[in-house]
């Protein structure tokens, strides 16, 4: 639901984008569909209004979404010496997770739908009811009195498509249909956005995948699953870390999986955490233990220790998640 603050905040930045002419837009290291769908989304939308727009990243875009129009125009830096008369930050909890220095000089502009967002921004705007940001982003479009072009259309169900796992999240509303509707009005391609990104896998890919879920484990209840992959895996199968994005929802396909944790070693044991949950099962709360954030259903962290032991902490954790959400609904 969009409440009456939340629509002055969103006029407010509406007024700012009007008054400033130089823009830089960014969002959080290793950046997903959302990230990617609602930046450009803006930049399209700034651009129809004759502005002058980079786009800055700490990391490079995921292969699959370059096809898509201007993808290929963000840039990959850590700092940026000219923060242009202000920055507008997507799609992410902290500053400090663009992992880029130098924004926290400009004006920030704050938009986001992750919980617990800490407000970093000059201007801070929060929607945690939002499905994915572009949401959002396609609000404050309208807002803006532009065009809903193709591009933008299609950046926007881009964000949406992969911020809700396909559809699956429970972050989805009435508003998440309607937009998507305009979306379509607008002539957007949404097999040809879905193929792009889900069925354009290489053979190593999908052999790491198989490889990644031959070693699956379920826990005694069997209602969580455990998947990770290593330097050795990866390599074994031809494979790179970036080919096992997606690979942390497939558990979720079994009926009965009602919570997964993904481990990606990123060093000597040191692990990064992505879990994947449905329903009213929170994995935020657990990231959150760890430092990490995420939404109800989708979070990551890190986390260190051997994969043995952080196997089981996490198995402990999401089933008493199950629990809590079990107990919530009777
Ligand atoms: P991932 O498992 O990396 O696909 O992330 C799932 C969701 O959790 C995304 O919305 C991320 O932005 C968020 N997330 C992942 N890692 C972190 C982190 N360390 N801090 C805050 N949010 C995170
Ligand atoms: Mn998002």
């Amino acid at each position: 639901m969009t409440t009456a603050t939340e629509v002055s905040v969103r006029a407010r930045i509406a007024d700012e984008i009007r008054r400033r002419q130089r823009f830089v837009l960014s969002s959080h290291v290793r950046p997903d569909g959302d990230a990617i769908g609602s930046q450009l989304a803006m930049a399209f939308a700034l651009w129809q209004l004759g502005k002058e727009v980079r786009l800055l990243n700490h990391d490079a875009p995921p292969t699959p979404m370059m096809v898509f129009p201007g993808v290929p125009k963000i840039e990959v830096a850590s700092r940026i010496e000219d923060p242009g008369d202000a920055v507008i930050v997507m799609e992410c909890g902290e500053l400090s997770r663009t992992g880029v220095e130098g924004f926290e000089r400009g004006f920030v502009i704050n938009i986001d739908h992750h919980l617990g967002n800490t407000g970093y921004g000059t201007l801070n705007w929060f929607d945690t009811s939002a499905a994915a940001c572009g949401e959002m982003v396609f609000d404050l479009v309208r807002e803006l009195g532009v065009e809903l072009t193709r591009e933008i259309a299609t950046h926007v169900y881009i964000a949406i498509l992969t911020d809700t796992g396909a559809f699956h999240y429970s972050n989805i509303s009435a508003r998440t249909f309607d937009i998507c509707r305009q979306c379509v009005e607008a002539g957007i391609d949404p097999p040809g956005i879905a193929g792009a990104i889900y069925d354009s896998n290489s053979l190593g890919r999908l052999k790491l995948f198989g490889a990644v879920m031959s070693k699956m484990e379920l826990d005694s209840s069997g209602h969580v699953a455990t998947v990770y992959v290593d330097q050795q895996l990866a390599r074994d199968c031809g494979g790179t870390y970036e080919d096992t994005e997606g690979i942390v929802n497939l558990p979720l396909t079994v009926k009965d999986i009602d919570a997964v944790a993904f481990f990606k070693e990123a060093g000597p044991d040191d692990w990064r955490v992505s879990m994947r949950s449905k329903g009213e099962v929170d994995v935020n709360a657990i990231a959150k233990q760890f430092g990490g954030g995420g939404h109800k259903n989708a979070s990551g962290c890190n986390a260190s220790g051997t994969f043995e032991e952080l196997k089981l902490k996490f198995q402990r954790l999401l089933l008493q998640q199950i629990e809590a959400s079990r107990k919530t609904q009777t």
